[in-house]
């Protein structure tokens, strides 16, 4: 069942018929809530595409929407799926205006009106309407997925962002990122603009970004390569969970700095192609612009997210310490 080509000519919504044990709304373009007949204690947010670009999280998430649709997952939560930004993925960009996913918690306010800040105010009042539901305020557990693949290599190449949260986190969420097959989870030390960071704080949901692999044009993935992801997560939709890790023990690192461009002298000190990992040696200056420099210091070796290209005000990199 091709669901990506309705997705794309925004025929999606008239092409879908569910399940008579399925409650289906769509709340918003691309934003489709799912609450089975029988009450679930647990709801379960996925979103794909906050990124336009960022094909593979999409192209599941749709394979997971037409096996509910054709009733092969038996759903056990109160379900909302996400679209992020649908028309940066008619477009096959990251975005159209500027990066939906430092726009949440009400950053949007600090940019200019466009095609993201407008995805941004509505998909906050759409989670906002979809907390609200009767059967969702009932609930006791609330995960968020969101899931994204990265612009660059990583030295580990599926791996989980655990928003900044004062309570502590959920084991069996993060007993799930180990039993998916992840690599590796870093944990934020700040609040940041993210989605995942948004219900984490507005909504005490248990909530994470996932980065699961490399960007690459629609149909030019290699679904094979996420098949743990999937497998995982079709096993949390039908509640049966039964992964069991494979690969060596998760590491797990912690942000130290986050390396802020202020203005156009910022200059990132490392090639274009490093990966996200990355250890440099103490001492190293990673960045620098007119009044500030960044200099590795140990125990923060290791670079993420490196990009000097970001927005003024914006964050060129992080720099993380690995939790032994
Ligand atoms: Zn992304």
């Amino acid at each position: 069942m091709d669901l990506l080509s309705p997705l794309l000519e925004k025929k999606l919504a008239s092409t879908l018929s569910f399940p008579p044990d399925l409650a289906a709304t769509w709340l918003a373009d691309g934003v489709l809530q799912l609450i089975p007949q029988e009450s679930k204690s647990s709801t379960l947010i996925i979103s794909a595409g906050i990124h336009g670009n960022e094909t593979a999280p999409i192209e599941i998430l749709l394979r997971l929407l037409a096996q509910l649709v054709q009733g092969h997952l038996s759903l056990q939560h109160n379900l909302l799926l996400i679209l992020g930004n649908v028309p940066a993925m008619r477009e096959s960009k990251r975005y159209i205006d500027n990066d939906l996913n430092r726009m949440f918690g009400g950053r949007y306010q600090n940019f200019p009106s466009g095609n993201e800040t407008q995805r941004a105010v509505e998909l906050e009042s759409v989670i906002q309407r979809f907390f609200q539901e009767p059967a969702v305020i009932a609930s006791t557990r609330r995960w968020h997925l969101d899931l994204h693949t990265a612009i660059r290599g990583s030295c580990h190449e599926q791996f989980a962002l655990l928003p900044f949260q004062q309570r502590e986190y959920a084991p069996e969420l993060l007993q799930w990122l180990d039993g998916s097959d992840i690599d590796a989870m870093v944990f934020h030390k700040s609040e940041g603009g993210t989605f995942s960071q948004f219900t984490s704080q507005y909504f005490n949901v248990d909530s994470c970004t996932m980065e699961i692999g490399k960007v690459y044009p629609f149909g030019q993935n290699d679904l094979t390569k996420f098949s743990n992801i999937t497998a995982a997560l079709q096993n949390l939709i039908t509640g049966t969970f039964s992964v069991k890790r494979q690969k060596p023990e998760i590491k797990r690192y912690r942000v130290a700095d986050s390396i802020i461009k202020q203005d156009n002298s910022f200059r990132l000190h490392i090639p274009q192609d490093t990966k996200n990992f990355t250890a440099l040696s103490d001492g190293f200056e990673i960045a620098s612009q007119e009044n500030q420099s960044w200099k590795i210091a140990s125990p923060a070796n290791f670079i993420l997210f490196p990009n000097a290209n970001v927005a003024i005000g914006l964050r060129a990199g992080l720099l993380l310490e690995q939790i032994i």
